[in-house]
C-alpha cells in the first residue's frame, strides 16, 4: 500500500488500471526547469517562449540568444519531450515591435500565429534557433503554433517549420472554437493538437479572460467547453494523433480525470499541480474517467458538471 502510493507520487502519469497519460510541465523559460524536474514532469507540454521576447520591446532577441535559451531547456529533459510554442504575442501580451497599437479589439486582432505570419522573419529566426538548439540532442522536440484558426493557418505554420529545416513534430494549439470544430482538417497539416483551454473558454463564451466579473463563463467545467474538448480529442483519436491539454484546466485534478475520459492523451500544467493530478488520476480507472466525462457533459452548468464528475469518481 505504502509502496503503491509512493509510486503514484513520483512515477509517470497513469490511471489506476495503467492507462498512460504523460504529465508535463508548463514553463516560461530555463528558470522554471528545476521545479518541473523536481515535480517529476515527464517533459514540457508548453514552453511559453514569449517571456524571452518581453525584455526588449524594440526587437526580437537574436538567433544566437534564442538558441542558447532553448538549449538550456532542451538539455534538462534528455529523454523526455519538450513542446515549444512559438511566440504568442498580442492581446494580453503585446510586443511593441510586432503588435499593432491601434486595434479596437486586440483579443480578436493580429495575435499569436497571425502576427508571426505578418512577420515571417521573426518566425523563421525562432524556428532556426530551435533547430540549432535541438541539434545533436536526443530530446523529442515538438513545436506548436498558438491561435491556429483553420487548415490554412496550420499549413502556413508547417510550411514555415519545413523551410527552417526543423526536424521536429509540428502541432497546432486549439484555442479557437473553429479549430476544435474542424480539428480533423487541421490534423491533415500537422501531427498533433494541444488544447489551450484558457483562450478556448474565452472565445467560446465571448468572455474576456482578463475580466474577473466573467469568471463564471471562464470556468473550464462549462459543459460547452467539455463538448469542444471531446470533439477535438475524438478527431485526434480517429487519426491516431496526440491531443494534449495545456491550459489551466489540466491543473484541476478532478477535471484532469474528466479530460482523460474525454480522450485527451497528455496533460500539461504548472509544476506545482503535477503531484496532485498524478495522485488523483492514479485512483481512477479509465472507465471511471469516461463515465465521469459523460456525466459532466450531461450537466447544464459548470458546478453541475463538477458535482456529477465528483460523484462518479468518488464511487457514489
Ligand atoms: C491557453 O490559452 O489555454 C494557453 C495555454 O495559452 P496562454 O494561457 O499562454 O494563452
Ligand atoms: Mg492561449
Amino acid at each position: 500500500e505504502r509502496r503503491a502510493s509512493l509510486g503514484a507520487s513520483t512515477g509517470p502519469g497513469a490511471t489506476s488500471d495503467g492507462h498512460r497519460v504523460p504529465l508535463l510541465a508548463n514553463i516560461g523559460g530555463p528558470a522554471d526547469v528545476a521545479a518541473a524536474v523536481a515535480a517529476g514532469a515527464e517533459g514540457v507540454g508548453l514552453f511559453r517562449t514569449e517571456f524571452l521576447f518581453l525584455d526588449d520591446q524594440a526587437a526580437a532577441p537574436s538567433q544566437d540568444r534564442q538558441t542558447e535559451v532553448y538549449r538550456q531547456v532542451l538539455e534538462a529533459f534528455p529523454q523526455g519531450k519538450v513542446v515549444v510554442r512559438v511566440l504568442d504575442a498580442g492581446a494580453d501580451k503585446p510586443l511593441a515591435f510586432l503588435t499593432p497599437s491601434d486595434e479596437p479589439n486586440p483579443a480578436l486582432g493580429v495575435r499569436g500565429l497571425r502576427s508571426l505570419l505578418e512577420h515571417p522573419g521573426v518566425l523563421a529566426t525562432q524556428l532556426r534557433a530551435l533547430a540549432r538548439a535541438a541539434d545533436g540532442l536526443p530530446v523529442h522536440l515538438e513545436v506548436m503554433a498558438p491561435m491556429v484558426a483553420d487548415r490554412a493557418d496550420a499549413k502556413a505554420f508547417a510550411d514555415a517549420c519545413r523551410a527552417a529545416g526543423l526536424r521536429a513534430k509540428f502541432g497546432a494549439m486549439v484555442e479557437i472554437p473553429s479549430a476544435a470544430l474542424r480539428a480533423r482538417s487541421i490534423l491533415a497539416e500537422v501531427e498533433f493538437v494541444s488544447l489551450g483551454t484558457n483562450d478556448l473558454a474565452q472565445y467560446t463564451f465571448a468572455a474576456d479572460r482578463q475580466v474577473g466579473a466573467l469568471a463564471r463563463l471562464q470556468d473550464p467545467w462549462q459543459p460547452a467547453l467539455l463538448d469542444l474538448v471531446a470533439l477535438c480529442a475524438q478527431a485526434a483519436s480517429a487519426d491516431d494523433r496526440g491531443c494534449g491539454v495545456c491550459g489551466e484546466a489540466a491543473s484541476d485534478p478532478l477535471l484532469a480525470c474528466v479530460l482523460v475520459g474525454l480522450g485527451v492523451t497528455s496533460l500539461s500544467m504548472g509544476a506545482g499541480s503535477i503531484a496532485h493530478v498524478r495522485a488523483t488520476l492514479a485512483k481512477a480507472t479509465l472507465a471511471q474517467c469516461r463515465r465521469a466525462a459523460e456525466a459532466a457533459r450531461a450537466a447544464d452548468s459548470a458546478p453541475g458538471a463538477r458535482r456529477a464528475a465528483q460523484g462518479v469518481l468518488s464511487g457514489e
